[in-house]
């Protein structure tokens, strides 16, 4: 008859030595790892804010939220045909030829009567190209960062309606 031997699988016991071994290896690498971690953190300027009990000012060539200062717009389309996802849409007619005479704060004589102008900020992926063909600089990106919406609908901006012409004063300087 065959004989089988099983072998027990006994952990071997662990000497003071080796205890002591394994004591030291774990309070080593914990230093070196907090020794890492104080280098990253130690002696260098937080960067973190307290949003929204501290708010950060953006760089002034920023390119967030759109303001058209509608007064200035000359109705000249070239936002509107630079824009690469067709999120502008303007509709303007011929100021009759006994109407007063009108002009830009720049200067340039107004010759169209702008009567919408809405961007969809919820198509528009802030390129600026837009602001940047503006021949009266009227179309500007703001540093406003703080415009978060509920609706798709709401992020249609119409720079004619009072509520969107009251950011001017928030939001643009000069
Ligand atoms: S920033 Fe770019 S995408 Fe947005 S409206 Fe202007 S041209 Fe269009
Ligand atoms: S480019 Fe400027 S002036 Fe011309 S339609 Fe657009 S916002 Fe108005």
């Amino acid at each position: 008859m065959e004989t089988i031997h099983l072998k027990k699988n006994i952990e071997p016991e662990l000497t003071f030595t080796q205890w002591f071994k394994n004591v030291y290896e774990a309070v080593k690498t914990t230093m070196i790892g907090m020794g890492i971690t104080f280098k990253y953190v130690w002696g260098r300027d937080i960067v973190t804010i307290e949003y929204p009990e501290v708010r950060e000012e953006l760089p002034s060539n920023s390119r967030s939220r759109l303001f058209n200062d509608a007064e200035n717009c000359i109705s000249c389309l070239q936002c509107a045909v630079s824009c690469p996802v067709d999120c502008i849409y303007i509709a303007a007619v011929k100021r009759a030829t006994d109407a007063p005479k009108i002009k830009t704060k720049d200067g340039t004589p107004i010759r169209l009567d702008l009567k919408q102008y809405t961007i969809d900020t919820a198509l528009c992926m802030y390129c600026g190209l837009c602001t940047t063909v503006c021949p009266t600089e009227c179309l500007t990106h703001t540093t406003d960062y703080e415009f978060a919406s509920y609706t798709v609908a709401s992020m249609k901006y119409d720079y004619l309606a009072p509520d969107i012409r009251a950011w001017r004063t928030r939001i643009v300087k000069s």
